[in-house]
C-alpha cells in the first residue's frame, strides 16, 4: 500500500476536540493550533478533575481557540457546538484504570454514552472526519506477539471494557450509517503534564517529594511507552488521511517491565531501589500488552520518534520545575484516589 502523508488530504479547517484540557488533548490541540490549514479549534471538555485549563495555557489565548464547558454527554449544547466543525477529535474519557474499579457508571456513561452523543451530532451535521481516540487495553493480555486492528478484543478492567465498548460502537456507526471514523488505539502514553494518578507522573511526583513507590506484583508487567507526541503525531495522521471504517494501532514497539521503568525513574530522580516497595497485585493486572502497528506505519507513514530514555529525561524536568502543576492535584479533595485493594469483590464491598 502506497504510504500518503497529511500533506495529501483534505484541509483540515474546523476541529472539534473533545476532553482537549486533558493530558493528551491539550498536546493535541497545540499541535493542531500550528497547523496552516486550521482556521478553527474547539476544545470541548467538562473539566473533571482530570482536565485543567492550565494545560491548554498560553494556547488559549489564541484567536483561533474556542474553549467550550460542557459534558459530551449534554446532547444540546454538542448538537450545537457541532454544527460548524469538518472534523471531530474525540479523546473525552475517563481514562483511569484503579477508579474504574470503583466508578463504573461513569466510566460507561462518559466513554461509551459520551461517544454515541458525539457520533450522532457529527452524522447529523455531515462532519467530514471523526477520529474515536482508543487503548491498547481494548485487546486484553497479549501474552506472546503483537495484535494487529483484525484481533478479537477481550478487555479485562472496566475502563478496558468501556473504550472496547466504545470502539465498536463508532465502528457501528461507520459501517451502519457510513459515518467517516477511524480508531486509533495506542499504547500507554507519558510526557509533561500527565494527572500525577498514572505510573510514571505518580513514581516521579513521589520520588520527588522523598517519598517510597510501590510495585504491583512481581514488577514483571509489561507496557509499551509511546511518547505523547508520538501518539498526537499518529492521530494527526489518522485525521488527516485514515481510511474511514478502520482502525489504527499507534505504539513504538519500547516494551519495558515495570521493574525496568521503575529502574530509570529511580535513576532520574536521584534515588536507589530501597526507595520501592512491593505490594500485592491487583484484583486485575494484564500481563503484557503488545501492537502490531504496521499497518499504521505502510498506509500513513507513521513513524515516532521519542527516544524512551531521553524524552522520559525531559518528562522528569518537567515535573522537577513545575510542582505548581502537580501538586494540587495530589491535594484535591474532591478526587480522591481510590485504595487499591488485592483480593475479590469482598474486599471491594469493604471500602
Ligand atoms: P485524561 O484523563 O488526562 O483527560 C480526559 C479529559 O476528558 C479531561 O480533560 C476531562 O476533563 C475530559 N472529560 C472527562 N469526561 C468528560 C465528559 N463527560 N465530557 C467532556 N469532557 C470530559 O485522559 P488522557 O490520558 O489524555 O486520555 C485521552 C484519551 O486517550 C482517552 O480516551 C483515553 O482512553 C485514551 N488513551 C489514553 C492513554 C494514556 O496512556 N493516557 C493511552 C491510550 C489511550
Amino acid at each position: 500500500m502506497a504510504t500518503v502523508t497529511g500533506a495529501d488530504a483534505a484541509p483540515l479547517q474546523a476541529v472539534l476536540v473533545t476532553g482537549g484540557a486533558g493530558f493528551i488533548g491539550s498536546h493535541f490541540v497545540k499541535r493542531l493550533l500550528r497547523c496552516p490549514d486550521v482556521a478553527e479549534v474547539t476544545v470541548l471538555d467538562a473539566l473533571t478533575y482530570a482536565g485543567s485549563l492550565k494545560n491548554l495555557g498560553g494556547a488559549l489565548d489564541d484567536p483561533k481557540l474556542e474553549f467550550v464547558h460542557a459534558s459530551i454527554l449534554d446532547q444540546p449544547v454538542v448538537d450545537a457546538v457541532m454544527g460548524r466543525h469538518t472534523a471531530v477529535v474525540h479523546f473525552a474519557a475517563e481514562s483511569h484504570v484503579d477508579r474504574s474499579f470503583f466508578h463504573d457508571a461513569a466510566f460507561l456513561s462518559t466513554n461509551v454514552l459520551g461517544t454515541q452523543v458525539l457520533l450522532d451530532a457529527a452524522l447529523r451535521h455531515r462532519v467530514r472526519r471523526f477520529v474515536h481516540v482508543s487503548t491498547d487495553e481494548v485487546y486484553g493480555p497479549w501474552l506472546t506477539g503483537a495484535a494487529s486492528e483484525r484481533d478479537r478484543l477481550a478487555p479485562t478492567v472496566p475502563y478496558a471494557a468501556s473504550k472496547a465498548a466504545s470502539d465498536l460502537v463508532a465502528l457501528s456507526y461507520a459501517r451502519t450509517y457510513g459515518a467517516p471514523v477511524c480508531v486509533t488505539r495506542s499504547s500507554n502514553n507519558y510526557g509533561p503534564a500527565q494527572h500525577p494518578e498514572k505510573i510514571i507522573p505518580l513514581f516521579i511526583t513521589s520520588l520527588l517529594k522523598g517519598q517510597d513507590v510501590a510495585l504491583h506484583g512481581d514488577g514483571k508487567h509489561v507496557r509499551n511507552w509511546l511518547h505523547v507526541q508520538d501518539n498526537c503525531a499518529g492521530i494527526e495522521l489518522v485525521l488527516r488521511a485514515g481510511r474511514p471504517g478502520e482502525i489504527y494501532n499507534l505504539s513504538d514497539g519500547i516494551d519495558l517491565t515495570n521493574n525496568e521503568l521503575t529502574r530509570i525513574l529511580l535513576q532520574l530522580c536521584g534515588a536507589g531501589w530501597d526507595r520501592v516497595r512491593y505490594v500485592p497485585d491487583r484484583t486485575a493486572n494484564d500481563l503484557r500488552y503488545a501492537m502490531d502497528c504496521a499497518k499504521a506505519r505502510e498506509e500513513l507513514g507513521y513513524r515516532p520518534t521519542h527516544d524512551l530514555e531521553t524524552a522520559l529525561a525531559e518528562t522528569v524536568e518537567w515535573y522537577r520545575s513545575r510542582p505548581d502543576r502537580w501538586a494540587p492535584a495530589l491535594r484535591d479533595p474532591a478526587a480522591p484516589l481510590p485504595r487499591i485493594l488485592p483480593g475479590g469483590p469482598e474486599q471491594r464491598e469493604a471500602i
